[in-house]
């Protein structure tokens, strides 16, 4: 799963929503997250983030980071 990371935190722009095919990011408490089941790996929405805040779980140490997006995108 790709995971969205602190990065976007304040960032304004939705164009990773735009292309992801499954429709699986969700709206945080001030930031967007990806449902980690829903995610695809297809990896398209990564090079569109202008924030660099999207990144795959196979980076280290990305756990809290996949457990904070199931948090809230299960929040809808
Ligand atoms: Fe959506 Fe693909 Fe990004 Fe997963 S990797 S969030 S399926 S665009």
């Amino acid at each position: 799963t790709y995971v969205v990371t602190e990065n976007c935190i304040a960032c304004k722009y939705t164009d990773c929503v735009e292309v992801c095919p499954v429709d699986c990011f969700y709206e945080g408490e001030n930031m967007l997250v990806i449902h980690p089941d829903e995610c695809i790996d297809c990896g398209v929405c990564e090079p569109e983030c202008p924030a660099d805040a999207i990144r795959p779980d196979t980076e280290p140490d990305m756990e809290k980071w996949v457990e904070f997006n199931r948090k809230y995108s299960e929040l809808w």
